[in-house]
């Protein structure tokens, strides 16, 4: 499939799958307006830019707005284009820069350890990977102990790890995930993807089982939480003994559904999945790249506020704070399952461990998860609000700094609406604040900044939304 075809970008300014990342901006003016290349003339050069990018890179690597923008600088929550305009940043390069841009700390803990040494590989012993697993091993939800941590260069390829751990351990290629998930790129990962917007093959290693998404506001039973008694979660026991052996190696889920729009299952529903996957013996794997340290509030990590210990998690994304660095912290059993010789060239790197470690210190150090719960509620209040008052706006849900807004035509048909959600993009990209798009239909905003973002950045979020909920309604 096409990544334009999905309906997100018809008839709007932004093109691509319905699943976050905007297709190719192939229909972007690019009239070489300005653009020397080197940042200069009206629009930064982003227009002559994009005409080299859409030379030399592949179609479907996503753009977002009618004229994409280059961000050349940052600062905390801030960014700016080439051309100056300055940007309250409200996706955080998607869901990633949780301690905010250029924060001199990190930048000084990486380049004193530029200065000493940047790659040895993992065949000699690395002491911040050493440490940074460590730290992570003690943050971790995982249980039982003993925990070890594995590191890799992104969130697919963490995937990959844990799916082969996984397996390995319980000697079985079946796999439960979820749908309406988003797992990255690779084929194991687009295996286990339940959303067609990015599954680009159907080839995959796994033999994998689709339980039902905990999507209230598109109940696939068409019930009404809380009178449906959860009935998603219950479905799972029929789901293992209808469609796998009994034994399939793991269940992985997000706590919270990133790219498929936030999704956001109720409070016991992972306790449910849970009891079910314990009455088997089957381990339950969390995907934590979006939802990890901090960023939901409630809790450290996302699946934390549902009481759930899983046997692994996966993490990537806010842990290096923009550094390529992803890893899967899990009981040792599991990890030490693999029997062949196993290697990640880059995973843990002296450069990324010492960034991702001075990141998780800062994490820690400035409170981030409990700013989260606090601007997060306020800013969850002041959306519902808008929920209540503007017929675009279906749904308002999350946790913590990850917000979702779902739009759709009208409230009554709840009919999916990506047009308006392109609407929004661009007017809030107008007006100076930049937000995210997902969802099975591409209609959801997501709004996910780094975690410092301060209470009058959050209500002037809200004020940007609500004028361009108002214009899209009014058009
Ligand atoms: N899992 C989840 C939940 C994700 O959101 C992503 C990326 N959006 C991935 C895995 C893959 O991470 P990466 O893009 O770093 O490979």
């Amino acid at each position: 499939m096409r990544a334009d075809e999905s309906g997100a970008g018809e008839d709007s300014a932004v093109r691509g799958p319905a699943a976050g990342l905007p297709g190719p901006a192939r229909d972007a003016s690019g009239d070489g307006e300005g653009g020397d290349g080197g940042g200069g003339g009206a629009n930064g050069g982003a227009a002559e830019l994009l005409e080299r990018h859409r030379a030399v890179m592949p179609n479907w690597l996503a753009l977002y707005y009618k004229d994409p923008i280059e961000l050349v600088r940052g600062e905390g929550a801030r960014v700016w284009d080439g051309a100056g305009k300055e940007y309250l940043d409200f996706f955080a390069g998607i869901v990633t820069t949780i301690s905010g841009h250029v924060v001199p700390k990190l930048v000084e803990a990486l380049t004193e350890q530029a200065n000493k040494i940047a790659h040895t590989s993992t065949v000699y012993l690395i002491r911040p990977m050493v440490e940074l697993a460590e730290r992570l091993t003690d943050l971790s939800p995982v249980e039982p102990s003993p925990v070890k941590a594995f590191f890799v260069g992104s969130g697919t390829e963490a995937i990959e790890a844990a799916l082969l751990f996984a397996t390995n351990w319980r000697r079985s290629n079946e796999i439960i995930a979820l749908r309406n998930s988003y797992h990255g790129r690779s084929f194991g990962a687009i295996g286990i993807t339940g959303n067609k917007g990015w599954s680009p093959s159907s080839f995959s290693p796994l033999n994998v089982s689709y339980a039902l998404s905990p999507y209230c506001y598109r109940c696939p039973f068409g019930l009404t939480y809380p009178d449906c008694g959860v009935a998603c979660a219950e479905d799972l026991r029929n789901v293992i003994e209808t469609t796998t052996t009994g034994e399939p190696a793991a269940m992985i889920a997000e706590p919270i559904q990133g790219v498929g729009g936030f999704v956001t299952p109720p409070p016991e529903y992972f306790g449910i999945v849970k009891s079910i996957l314990d009455e088997f013996g089957i381990p339950f794997i969390a995907d934590e790249v979006q939802t990890g340290f901090g960023r939901t509030g409630e809790a450290f990590w996302g699946i934390e506020s549902y009481g759930v210990h899983p046997d692994a998690i996966v993490c990537a994304k806010g842990l290096g704070n923009g550094m390529a660095i992803g890893a899967v912290v899990s009981r040792a059993d599991m990890m030490d399952s693999i029997k062949a010789n196993s290697i990640s060239t880059f995973g843990g790197n002296p450069l990324a461990s010492t960034y991702a470690l001075a990141n998780l210190d800062n994490i820690v150090e400035q409170r981030f998860q409990e700013r989260a719960y606090k601007i997060g509620n306020a800013l969850y209040r002041d959306l519902k609000d808008l929920e209540e008052r503007y017929d675009v706006v279906g749904e308002v849900r999350g946790k913590g700094l990850m917000i979702g807004v779902e739009l759709v035509t009208d409230g009554e048909s709840k009919a999916p609406s990506a047009a308006a959600a392109n609407q929004v993009m661009e007017i809030c990209k107008e007006r100076g604040l930049l937000i995210g798009r997902g969802g099975l239909y591409g209609n959801v905003l997501r709004l996910s900044p780094p975690l410092v973002i301060t209470e009058d950045d959050a209500a002037r979020a809200v004020e940007t939304l609500e004028f361009a909920f108002g214009e899209v309604q009014n058009a």
